[in-house]
C-alpha cells in the first residue's frame, strides 16, 4: 500500500477533524519517525509535546510490556497496586501533597474546574451556582463544552452551543486585566504559563508572579495548565518555575506518559483536591495500573536522563541559531527551553507551506495559528541532530 492508499482510506471512513500533513507513520524511535514509504524524518512536534522522552523509549516500553501482562485495569472500585507509589513519587518530584490522575488533558482540566467551583463554594464561601473561573485570550485547554466555552478561537466554538457559563476571558500578559476581571465570584484564574496552542507565546517577565499576588490577595485559586509547558519542555521541570511562585494547583498530562498511554493528573495543595468526597469525580480508566506504571517510568526517564537540564541547554541553542537565521520571512523566534516559536510575517503567505517544504527535506513541524512554526523536538534531541535540522531549516526560510 502507498502514502496515497492509506489517507485515502483514512478520508473515506473518518470524520474530518483534522488537517495533517500527509505523512503516513508506521514506527519511531527517539526524535525519528518512519513513514510507509521508508522515508525518514525529524520530529519537531513531538506529538504536542507528548513525547518529551522521545518515541518509544526502551524503559517506558519495557515498563508497558511488564505491567500490560500482570494486570491493566481494575477501575478505582478496588485499588491496585501501582497507583499509590505514582502518587507518591508524582509528590516527592512535584512537592505538590496530593494528586488526581485522569486520562487525557481535557478531563484533567475538567477536574480543576469542578475542584475550584467546589472550593469557591465550601471552602472560600461563594454562593451555590455563581462561581466565575478567569481565564486568558488565546487559551487552548481541550475540547470539551466546558472548554471551548471559555475559548476565544472562533472555528472550537462554531456551531457547538449553548455554552457552559461561569468563565471571563482577559487579556493574557496583562495582570491589571485579571484585577480588574475579579468580583466577590471569582474562585479561580485558570493560565497556561506559556500558551502552546496560541502560538507558543511567552508572556512578560513578572507576568506569572503579578498575577499569582493579585490571586493570593484576593483568595482566588492559581491554576497552572503545564499540560504542554510542563515535564522538561520548557526547560524546567514547570514553566511557572521561572517566577517564584507556587501555584495553588498545577494541570499536567502530555508527557506525563511519555506518549505511550493516555495519562493527566491534577496536582494541588491539599486544600483544593481535597474537596472531593468519593463518589464526587472519577473515571473508569483514572489511576489504572497501567497508564500508572508508565507515568512513573516516564518520569523516572525525564529525570534521570537529565532532560529538562538538555531542554534548557540545547533549547536556548536552538532557538538563538534560528533567531541567527537571516530571513525575510521570521517576524519573531521565542520560547523558552525546548519550547520554540517562530512567528512569520503576515508577507509570508503562512506557516504551512514552510512546514510542507520541511517536510520534503526530512523534518516534521506543525503550523499553529497560521502563521506560527513550532519547534517543539523530544528532548533526548541530539546537538548533531539540531544542527542537521537547522541547515535545512535556514536553506528553508531564506529560500522559499
Ligand atoms: C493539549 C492541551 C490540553 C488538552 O489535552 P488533551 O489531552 O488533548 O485533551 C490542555 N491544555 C493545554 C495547554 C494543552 O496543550
Amino acid at each position: 500500500m502507498s502514502a496515497k492508499d492509506f489517507i485515502n482510506l483514512e478520508e473515506q471512513y473518518g470524520a474530518h477533524n483534522y488537517h495533517p500533513l500527509d505523512v503516513v507513520i508506521e514506527r519511531a524511535e527517539g526524535v525519528w519517525v518512519h513513514d510507509v514509504e521508508g522515508k525518514k524524518y525529524l520530529d519537531c512536534l513531538a506529538a504536542y509535546s507528548a513525547v518529551n522522552q522521545g518515541h518509544c523509549h526502551p524503559r517506558i516500553i519495557n515498563a508497558l510490556k511488564t505491567q500490560a501482562e500482570k494486570v491493566t485495569l481494575t477501575s478505582r472500585a478496588f485499588r491496585n497496586d501501582q497507583l499509590p507509589f505514582f502518587y507518591k513519587e508524582l509528590s516527592e518530584l512535584t512537592g505538590y501533597p496530593m494528586s488526581l490522575p485522569m486520562n487525557s488533558g481535557a478531563e484533567a482540566v475538567e477536574t480543576a474546574l469542578k475542584a475550584a467551583r467546589k472550593w469557591g463554594h465550601k471552602v472560600k464561601g461563594v454562593t451555590e451556582n455563581k462561581a466565575e473561573i478567569i481565564t486568558c485570550k488565546n487559551n487552548f485547554a481541550g475540547r470539551t463544552i466546558s472548554i471551548i466555552s471559555f475559548s476565544t478561537e472562533e472555528q472550537y466554538r462554531d456551531g457547538f452551543g449553548p455554552f457552559t457559563p461561569g468563565f471571563k476571558i482577559v487579556e493574557y500578559g496583562n495582570s491589571q486585566a485579571l484585577e480588574a476581571a475579579i468580583t466577590e465570584n471569582t474562585v479561580a484564574f485558570i493560565v497556561e504559563p506559556i500558551q502552546g496552542e496560541g502560538g507558543v507565546v511567552v508572556p512578560p517577565a513578572g507576568y506569572l508572579k503579578a498575577t499569582y499576588d493579585i490571586c493570593k490577595k484576593n483568595n482566588i485559586l492559581f491554576i497552572a495548565d503545564e499540560i504542554q509547558s510542563g515535564l522538561g519542555r520548557s526547560g524546567k521541570l514547570f514553566a511557572f518555575m521561572y517566577e517564584d511562585i507556587v501555584p495553588d494547583a498545577v494541570i499536567i498530562g502530555k508527557a506525563l506518559s511519555g506518549g505511550c498511554y493516555p495519562v493527566s493528573a491534577v496536582l494541588s495543595k491539599k486544600e483544593v483536591l481535597g474537596v472531593f468526597n468519593p463518589g464526587d469525580h472519577g473515571s473508569t480508566f483514572g489511576g489504572n495500573p497501567l497508564g500508572a506504571a508508565i507515568a512513573r517510568e516516564s518520569l523516572k526517564v525525564l529525570i534521570e536522563e537529565k532532560l529538562i537540564e538538555k531542554s534548557f541547554e540545547l533549547g536556548n541553542f536552538f532557538r538563538e541559531s534560528l533567531a541567527a537565521i537571516p530571513s525575510k520571512h521570521v517576524k519573531e523566534v521565542r520560547g523558552k527551553g525546548m519550547f520554540i516559536g517562530v512567528e512569520l510575517k503576515p508577507e509570508a503567505k503562512g506557516a504551512r507551506r514552510f512546514c510542507e517544504a520541511l517536510k520534503e527535506r526530512g523534518i516534521l513541524c506543525k503550523e499553529t495559528h497560521e502563521n506560527v512554526i513550532r519547534f517543539a523536538p523530544p528532548l533526548v534531541i541530539k546537538k548533531e541532530e539540531i544542527d542537521w535540522a537547522l541547515g535545512h531549516i535556514s536553506e528553508v526560510l531564506t529560500t522559499l
